[in-house]
């Protein structure tokens, strides 16, 4: 099964794609977890895209769609993949779209978790405040402007993603102000109600 979640930052998509990897045996392809990584990591990807992150921009297409196509060429990948994060635009819904196609594959869902604004702010000052409670180190881009400028982003640039996908009959909304495991159900029901394009291959 190849599914993409959508959703603005802090919405859920990290928690809900990591219990769709564990009830489906696929992995979750996190491109802000890649792109902290090859932060972490001080590699080309890493130096170009780290001022970016910290601002809460959006870093390059050339740079994101080369990542994904590296990583869904992984053997762990062969079964299918949540990609959680990705696309972000409608030019990467495209490449998605048409590297998929190269290996005669398509998604067979995109789900949708709407949260809004008032909502989000106050769930990102929480996760901030817990991890630091508890001796973590807050993300650079938890920060309430940096914060801001992603769901600047996601609104100008990722919601149209949405309006490609809904027109390509792919996209399913759920209500991401639920309770975590109440999403969760509503995913569940959501990809069981679309089980005949559904696969597990
Ligand atoms: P996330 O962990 O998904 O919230 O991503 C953290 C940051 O990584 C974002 O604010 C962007 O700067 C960058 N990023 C992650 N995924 C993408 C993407 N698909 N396109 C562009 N930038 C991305």
């Amino acid at each position: 099964m190849r599914l993409v979640l959508l959703g603005p930052p802090g919405a859920g998509k990290g928690t809900q794609s990591g219990r769709l990897e564990e009830k489906y045996h696929i992995p979750q392809l996190s491109t802000g977890d890649m792109l902290r990584a090859a932060v972490a990591a001080a590699t080309p990807v890493g130096l170009r895209a780290k001022a970016v992150m910290d601002k809460g921009g959006l870093v390059p297409d050339d740079v994101v769609v080369g990542i994904v196509a590296d990583r869904i060429e992984a053997p762990d990948a062969k079964k299918g993949f949540i990609l959680d994060g990705f696309p972000r635009t409608v030019a990467q819904a495209e490449a998605l779209a048409k590297m998929l196609r190269a290996k005669g594959m398509d998604l067979d869902a995109v789900i949708e978790l709407r949260v809004d604004d008032a909502a989000l702010l106050a769930r990102i000052a929480k996760r901030a405040a817990d991890t630091l409670a508890s001796g973590g180190t807050v993300r650079a881009d938890d920060n309430p402007e940096a914060f801001k400028a992603r769901l600047d982003a996601y609104h100008a640039q990722t919601t149209p993603v949405a309006d490609f996908y809904a027109k390509r009959a792919l996209l399913k909304t759920v209500d991401g102000m639920a309770p975590v495991d109440a999403v969760t159900l509503a995913i569940a029901e959501t990809l069981e109600g679309s089980s005949r394009s559904v696969g597990t291959g």
